[in-house]
């Protein structure tokens, strides 16, 4: 029997297809007495050499798909499960307590990742998050939790509470035809990426999970429609609408190789946001003239320890060449408040959004923020890279970041590896940073206005927040005239300036952006020509 449930788009389109849930492994492990500890000793390592099976099979997938580099991190995990010092004090836990062997791999992954958390060595600090990795892989086979993550095997719809962005980079993405979530927000990264594949996506949907894995499925991203089961008259209605909207496609379509330019001729640059190097086939096929944000702190969401110097390099050079000399814009590392990484072993904080973040974090630790720079400044000699730096309020942070970029500089000198000398910028993402931009113009060559935090900072409305929807006003006054305060002084001081948030793709204020002057709009590829058919058709004359 067909069931609908209504949640809020956050991207439209149409989806039909199988459903399938987004699993994840229940972390809460119960402390259970056992009378038989011999047997529970012989179940742990039963479940341990499960768990090396799996490993080997994706090591194998691994190392077909992304490169030896990538698939080692499997062979690391098989050794530490037939480490003896971690097999003993799993064994000793159950012996010495008599409890399941649930509870004693977990307290042993936490034990053993606490150790290495706190030693002196980089690479050992950074096996903590890979103890905790194999434990809870042990744990999830002891407990029959299953195959965790997405299992769907063809192109489905993803059901979950809502994705970590950690979770969405490992996705298989091929198999994504719609998001939809009990949980997120329109700004989330799961919001942004439904953007960047160009599929639908709904928040704030309440479906019981009874019974619908594997059902087919309908996702009106238009309408806010999420209908499982779908009668017959009502999947031929939607298979109509589907194709309907392919051809509107098809006619945007149209629209490559055009200009940006309004009636009255008047130009703009319409880039593209990415989160890796794949995007890039994106922004080429939706013909974007080139890329105004690459949110690099994925390639840190991507892995188990920090991404080497000519790891980013590689990336970075990819992106730069296969752009062919069109501005690429990166920003160095995001990471913190929605974004955490294990191995950078954060603290815990009560209001992240407002913590330990993105250019914080880099200038307290300039090992990670050179490994970066270098890298950076290395791949610059083969395209047309910017650099931009993220959550930036004051001018003296841009000082510092400017002393540290003239060290970076001396040292690739130093040992004869060429660069570019590329322009910098800083993202306009809190309200400090807008009313300091007469004098942050006069220190860079560029501005790009990150309204999704921007918004977030300047309302007072945490962006991961289900329950603020509704005051989350993204057309709030206060943040369009921070918007246009920032552009007029901006170009006082002789930078150029864009906006590379969601709201830069809101057509519906595109022309409020001409009007007030803007360099660039930086939109999702999928929505590049969206924007310039707006502007296309705009007339400031009028
Ligand atoms: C922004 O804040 O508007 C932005 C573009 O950065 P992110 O969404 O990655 O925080
Ligand atoms: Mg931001």
């Amino acid at each position: 029997m067909q069931k609908e449930y209504s949640g809020k788009p956050v991207f439209g389109g149409i989806a039909i297809g199988r459903i399938t849930i987004y699993r994840r492994k229940d972390s809460v492990v119960k402390r259970e007495k056992v009378t038989d500890v011999e047997a529970e000793v012989q179940r742990y390592h039963k479940a341990s050499d499960e768990a090396k099976e799996q490993l080997q099979q994706l090591h194998d997938k691994a190392l077909k798909e992304v490169g030896e580099a990538n698939a080692a991190v499997f062979e690391v995990h098989q050794m530490m499960l037939d480490d003896l010092d971690y097999q003993e004090s799993v064994e000793n836990i159950i012996r010495t307590q008599n409890v399941n062997a649930e509870f004693a791999v977990a307290t042993t992954g936490d034990n053993f990742s606490e150790m290495f958390a706190n030693m002196d060595d980089d690479y050992m600090r950074g096996r903590a998050a890979d103890v905790k990795d194999i434990s809870n892989r042990v744990v999830g086979i002891l407990s029959g939790a299953g195959a965790s993550g997405f299992t769907a095997t063809e192109p489905s719809i993803l059901l979950a509470d809502d994705l970590a962005p950690s979770e969405t980079v490992q996705l298989d993405k091929s198999l994504v035809l719609s998001f939809v979530t009990r949980f997120g927000s329109t700004n989330s990264h799961t919001a942004i990426l439904a953007r960047t594949m160009n599929i639908p996506a709904l928040i704030g949907v309440d479906f019981s999970e009874d019974d619908v894995e594997g059902h087919m499925g309908i996702v009106d991203g238009y309408e806010g429609r999420f209908i499982i089961d779908p009668d017959d008259e009502v999947l031929a209605e939607y298979q109509q609408k589907k194709a309907k909207e392919e051809e509107k496609q098809r006619l945007l379509q149209e629209l490559k190789g055009k200009p940006n330019i309004t009636k009255d001729g008047h130009e703009i640059n319409v880039y593209a946001n990415i989160g890796s190097v794949k995007d890039v086939a994106d922004v080429l096929a939706n013909d974007a003239g080139g890329i105004g944000l690459f949110r690099s702190e994925f390639l840190y969401l991507g892995c188990d320890d920090y991404p080497s110097e000519e790891d980013q390099f590689k990336a970075y050079k990819t992106v730069a060449e296969n752009m062919a000399g069109k501005k690429v814009v990166i920003r160095t590392l995001d990471i913190g408040a929605d974004k955490q990484v294990d191995y950078f072993h954060l603290d815990h904080e009560d209001n992240p959004a407002m913590g330990f973040r993105a250019i914080r974090i880099c200038l307290k630790r300039p090992d990670i923020f050179k490994t970066q720079l270098r890298a950076l400044y290395r791949a610059s000699f083969y395209g047309n890279i910017s650099i931009m730096f993220p959550m930036i309020i004051s001018v003296d942070e841009v000082r510092k970041i400017k002393e540290i970029i003239a060290e970076v500089k001396a040292e690739l000198d130093e040992e004869q590896l060429p660069y570019k000398d590329c322009e910098i910028g800083v993202m306009i993402e809190t309200p400090a940073a807008v009313w300091m931009s007469e004098e942050l113009a006069k220190e860079v060559d560029f501005f790009s206005i990150g309204t999704n935090d921007l918004t977030q900072y300047t309302l007072a409305c945490d962006r991961q927040n289900p329950n603020l929807e509704d005051f989350a006003d993204t057309h709030h006054p206060a943040v369009l005239r921070e918007i246009e305060y920032t552009i007029k002084n901006g170009h006082k001081g002789g930078a150029w300036v864009g906006i590379c948030g969601e709201l830069g793709a809101d057509t519906t204020l595109t022309e409020t952006f001409l009007r007030m002057g803007v360099d660039e709009l930086s939109v999702s590829p999928s929505r590049v020509l969206s924007v310039r058919n707006v502007i296309r058709n705009t007339d400031l004359s009028k």
